[in-house]
């Protein structure tokens, strides 16, 4: 899939490490070559100490922007001139643009997660809804879910003071809403989901050496009309996802979210919308 490069070909970049293994130069290489944009996409494997060197150069080549995984997403904040209120209020910026040598830092994880629910017809307005797991990506997904109006939040996870720092950040964001915080077991979880109407598994059991484990252990907790939704993306069907399933619930897993957070970056560099059904046709 060979794009197009030409002496005003502007480099759009992704900063990680590891990176050998994301979508995200295949993702925004297939969109720039569909609608025939003057832009490319490399990954760069970049350590914390290597990423004061990594955005000089950047900026020298007058890139258009790039992408931040782990473990850049908090440590490039000293280094950008301002934030969206997503990347302020969750500490994290996954996208930067680059305008007149200006750094402008955005969080588009939470948001790339609401508009994967909103393409199953899933509004989070006045919903319950559980979320299990405190870690970067709920921390996104948490704030988001707010600002889109969710009615309770129930966040539950193994230890409590990265749970206790997100219910803050909410208060702060939105002061009036309703967010109850727990320890991720068994019968809280069982608890949560007698009233709730989506469920989120932000750890990583379902995936890697967990790819057997599951946040439910009884399944019988899990009944429709319960949406059952999982950040992972690799398996595509997680063990949660296949025991919701079985109890005949609705599932959403990962990937929209990885395709969404990558439209809306795009859309921050290019101004042109992702053509997402062909990326994901190809994805
Ligand atoms: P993270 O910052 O490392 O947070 C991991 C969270 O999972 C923490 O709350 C941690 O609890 C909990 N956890 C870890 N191991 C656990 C276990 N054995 N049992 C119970 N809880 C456990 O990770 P992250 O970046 O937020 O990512 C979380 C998940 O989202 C991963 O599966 C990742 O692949 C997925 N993700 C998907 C996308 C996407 O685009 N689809 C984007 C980002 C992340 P403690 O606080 O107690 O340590």
């Amino acid at each position: 899939m060979p794009i197009h490069i030409t002496g005003n070909t502007q480099l759009t970049a992704l900063l990680g490490h590891p990176v050998e293994h994301s979508k995200s130069p295949f993702m925004h290489n297939t969109a720039f070559k569909r609608l025939g944009l003057p832009y490319a996409y490399l990954a760069f494997d970049i350590e914390p100490h290597q990423l004061k060197d990594a955005v000089e150069a950047l900026k020298t080549f007058n890139a258009a922007g790039f992408n931040l995984t782990m473990p850049l997403k908090q440590s490039i904040i000293p280094f950008l001139d301002e934030l969206s209120p997503e990347a302020s209020l969750t500490g994290a910026v996954n996208t930067v643009k680059i305008q007149e040598g200006k750094l402008i830092g955005y969080n588009t994880d939470g948001r790339g997660y609401i508009m994967s629910l909103e393409e199953r017809g899933f509004r989070a307005k006045d919903k319950t809804i559980v979320l299990a797991g405190s870690g970067g990506a709920a921390r996104s997904v948490a704030l988001s879910l707010m600002l889109e109006g969710c009615q309770h939040l129930i966040l539950l996870n193994r230890s409590l003071s990265s749970t206790h720092e997100i219910a803050e950040m909410l208060h702060l964001a939105a002061p009036l809403s309703k967010v109850d915080v727990d320890t991720l077991s068994q019968d809280h979880l069982a608890a949560a989901l007698e009233k709730a109407d989506l469920l989120i598994n932000a750890t990583p059991l379902g995936m890697g050496d967990l790819t057997d484990q599951s946040i439910v252990e009884d399944a019988t907790m899990l009944k429709p009309p319960l949406l059952v939704s999982d950040l992972i993306y690799h398996p595509a069907k997680t063990k949660l996802l296949k025991q919701a399933k079985k109890r005949k619930c609705d599932t959403v897993n990962g990937l929209g979210m990885l395709l969404w957070q990558a439209a809306l970056a795009f859309k921050i560099w290019t101004g042109n919308d992702m053509p997402t059904d062909h990326v994901k046709k190809h994805l």
